[in-house]
């Protein structure tokens, strides 16, 4: 069995005073909007759960399941999966995309095409991690937490095959052997 190294990126405070930044941006843009945090699923659960609690506004949660990766995978495939669609309609409502990270940006791209189609309001995106170096698709991130390096995390929702999710910081991950 191969086993992995863990490197502390990011120490659980850091992570809460990045949340702590974008809760105030944006709770300044959406205070008395009732906006619509739309967490794209498995990775973002963590990151939405401190988020919506930072934010002390009123608000609505939605979720979709979208999905670039198979299992033991650290490669993006290119192509997206939709496991969960969005259950109500978002038409005229202000939509705010909740990443856990962009990557090749492939996955912000689709969910911004597909949010489209349902005529919200304002569509925006919030993202924790934006790994630069691998970006295939240009995509705007109006609220981000922190730029990483090129590297497999995981930790605080980001997972290896499941594995690792539930580290309160984040890691990179390395395999020896
Ligand atoms: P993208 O479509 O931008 O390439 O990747 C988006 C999705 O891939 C993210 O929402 C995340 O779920 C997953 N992903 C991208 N980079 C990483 C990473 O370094 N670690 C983990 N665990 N997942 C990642
Ligand atoms: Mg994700």
């Amino acid at each position: 069995m191969s086993e992995f190294q863990l490197e502390m990126l990011y120490t659980p405070g850091d992570i809460e005073s990045a949340i702590a930044r974008l809760a105030r941006e944006i709770r300044r843009d959406y205070r008395n909007k009732n906006p619509v945090l739309l967490g794209v699923l498995k990775g973002c659960f963590v990151f939405m759960a401190d988020l919506v609690r930072a934010l002390d506004i009123p608000l609505e949660t939605e979720f979709v399941s979208l999905s670039s990766y198979g299992p033991r995978r650290t490669q993006s495939k290119g192509t997206i999966e939709v496991f969960q669609g969005l259950r109500k309609p978002v038409r005229g409502r202000h939509v705010i995309v909740v990443e856990d990270i962009v990557d090749t940006g492939i996955t912000v791209d689709f969910a911004i095409r597909y949010l489209r189609r349902r005529r919200p309001a304002t569509l925006r995106v919030c993202a924790l991690f934006d790994k630069t170096a691998r970006r295939r698709v240009d995509v705007p991130i109006d609220y981000l937490g922190y730029k990483v390096p090129d590297c497999f995390l995981v930790g605080y929702g980001l997972d290896y095959d499941e594995r690792f999710r539930y580290l309160p910081g984040l890691y990179c991950l390395k395999e020896d052997g």
